[in-house]
């Protein structure tokens, strides 16, 4: 056998230009800028190998382009596009030693949001992917009805009336009153009655409740910095729960009420758990999504916290509103 192999092995471990990355781009997301150029030119000034371009595709939306970056031994993997594509890559990516790196091209960006990534500086968000410093997060592994395969969330997921909404929310009630304008959101855009629902934490005696949102989170930031689970902490282990449930005249103003006491007190209208894991039962499918992402319906899912079995990029420096420590040592 040639001796060459090991020249090559060692040439690996020293020399910069060895390391490489791959982007997982979804390119229908447009942008104002060279987005390719930028990362090439980016991996070009810090000594690293041209990028590895892997483009996600309508029946392919990242998995199998991280599991080829992964298969091409790259040092990061970096998610370019939405909260989307940046999911399909943490699944194939949580479990292994290849840290994940956020290029933000969505609309949303929640994650990146929630670890103070920039979602409007493309140009930081490729310098943290590639230089950050690495921390290791939760990721929530969640089975929907009587699904084979388990999905992931990194943000949040919502059966019934939840985040979604959030979209039509009046912005300047929002910045005035904050969750109040959550709740007129739903009140106008979903009329309907509350589900019976139960719900198992950590495998406990189920308990019933009449709901129109059950509401698992990782992090406790969802768009307009609204923090739903106030201190969710991303690396803790825990996985938030939190119920609504309006009922009577007042339900709304139950709701809010309970909001504002952030589920403390006696009434039920707002409910906070924390577990590490969550078995939820509707009486009839509800709308469902992950990561702002409507995945259609459901009316069984289950969650399951995987302690800090991602490695992610964060930005050098930044006290971190997700994880409440400083990221630096
Ligand atoms: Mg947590």
């Amino acid at each position: 056998m040639s001796s060459q192999p090991q020249a090559q092995d060692l040439a690996a471990e020293t020399d910069p230009v060895s390391r490489r990355a791959a982007v997982v781009i979804n390119p229908t997301k447009k942008t104002d800028v060279d987005i390719r150029a930028l990362v090439d030119e980016a991996c070009s000034d810090e000594g690293w190998a041209a990028p590895l371009w892997l483009e996600t595709q309508v029946d392919d939306p990242g998995q199998g382009m991280a599991r080829q970056a992964l298969e091409e031994g790259v040092d990061v993997v970096i998610a370019a596009g939405g909260d989307g594509t940046v999911r399909c890559v943490a699944a194939e990516l949580s479990g292994t030693d290849t840290p994940l790196g956020l290029l933000p091209l969505g609309t949303g960006n929640l994650l990146a949001r929630n670890l103070d990534v920039p979602v409007d500086d493309p140009a930081g968000a490729i310098r943290t992917a590639l230089t950050g410093t690495e921390r290791r997060i939760d990721v929530v592994h969640v089975k929907v009805d009587e699904a084979v395969d388990s999905d992931i969330f990194l943000v949040m997921a919502g059966l019934g009336y939840d985040a979604v909404m959030m979209g039509d929310t009046n912005t300047a009630l929002k910045d005035r009153v904050g969750w109040l304008a959550y709740v007129d959101a739903g009140i106008r855009n979903l009329p309907g009655k509350p589900v019976r629902t139960m719900i198992s934490i950590d495998g406990g005696t189920p308990i019933q409740r009449r709901l129109r949102s059950v509401m698992g989170g990782n992090c406790g930031k969802i768009v307009g910095g609204l923090e739903v689970f106030p201190g969710a902490r991303i690396d803790d282990g825990l996985l938030d729960i939190m119920t609504m449930a309006p009922k009577g005249g007042l339900g709304w103003l139950n709701v809010v009420a309970g909001l504002l006491r952030r589920g403390k007190g006696r009434g039920t209208a707002v409910e906070y758990f924390q577990c590490r894991s969550a078995e939820i039962w509707a009486d009839v499918p509800q709308d469902f999504e992950m990561d702002g992402d409507h995945l259609g319906t459901a009316s069984r899912i289950s969650m399951r916290v995987d302690p800090q079995a991602l490695r992610i990029r964060m930005p050098y420096g930044k006290k971190d509103p997700a994880i409440l420590t400083n990221p630096e040592p």
